[in-house]
């Protein structure tokens, strides 16, 4: 019989959620959802198509257009389509991030997603990243982690993602950037990002990515063998 469980890790932009909850998804042979790579996708189609981001009417009104699908390669890796184009490498830039950021504080695109979300996540095992996965998406998740890191270690950490991709983004850009999602992330009405009540605290600003990553595969046996 193969296990079924989630594993909700929320947490601020450039905690290391997708990092860390790739490692443990597949160490615990589970689907990986990222879903913040739904919502840049309809930040995406928004910026595409030319409808303002501070006009919350207008993507309330357009985001039924965007036709945001998720699919497993045969790497088992995520891939986010719009309207059937792989636009997995287009939803990384500072743009679209913004641009997720902006349309995530609309309901309208928040129900859409999260209907979606929990589709996925039906009957399989998997670890979810997002703001809202223990509070809204998935509230019954086998484990919820908070995962956290000081504001600083977060910019510093993006920055260098960003160059081994070769973007010279300058530090002090990244830095903003970052303060401006958490601004948006915590102070939205709609499910802002917060801590679900019965979520693991973890600040991995001194810890490695990988120290993170056991911490949880082993919170997560002991919590699947609790429900099992
Ligand atoms: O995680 P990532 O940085 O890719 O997310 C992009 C943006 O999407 C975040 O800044 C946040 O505003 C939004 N988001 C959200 N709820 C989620 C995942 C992401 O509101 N579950």
């Amino acid at each position: 019989m193969p296990r079924v469980f989630s594993i909700a890790i929320d947490g601020p932009s450039g905690a290391g959620k997708s990092t860390v909850a790739k490692a443990v998804s597949e160490r615990l042979n589970a689907t990986y959802l990222d879903t913040g790579a739904m919502y840049r996708a309809v930040g995406l189609f928004m910026l595409r198509n030319g409808v303002p981001l501070a006009d919350r009417d207008a993507i309330a009104e357009n985001c039924a257009r965007a036709e945001v699908d998720v699919r497993y390669g045969r790497d088992g890796r995520q891939r986010v389509y719009l309207g059937g184009e792989d636009v997995s490498d287009a939803i990384r830039t500072a743009e679209a991030s913004l641009a997720a950021s902006a349309v995530s504080t609309v309901p309208e695109v928040r129900r859409r997603m999260v209907q979606l979300q929990r589709e996925i996540a039906r009957g399989r095992a998997v670890v979810m990243d997002g703001r809202d996965i223990g509070t809204d998406v998935l509230p019954n998740a086998t484990l919820k982690v908070f995962l956290t890191a000081s504001m600083e270690v977060r910019a510093r950490r993006r920055h260098q993602e960003l160059l081994e991709k070769g973007m010279d983004e300058p530090y002090e850009k990244v830095l903003e950037e970052l303060r401006r999602r958490d601004e948006t992330d915590t102070k939205r009405a709609a499910s802002p990002l917060r801590r679900a009540e019965d979520a693991v605290e973890l600040d991995c600003s001194e810890m490695t990515l990988r120290e993170v990553a056991d911490r949880i595969v082993r919170l997560a046996e002991t919590a699947i063998g609790e429900g099992a």
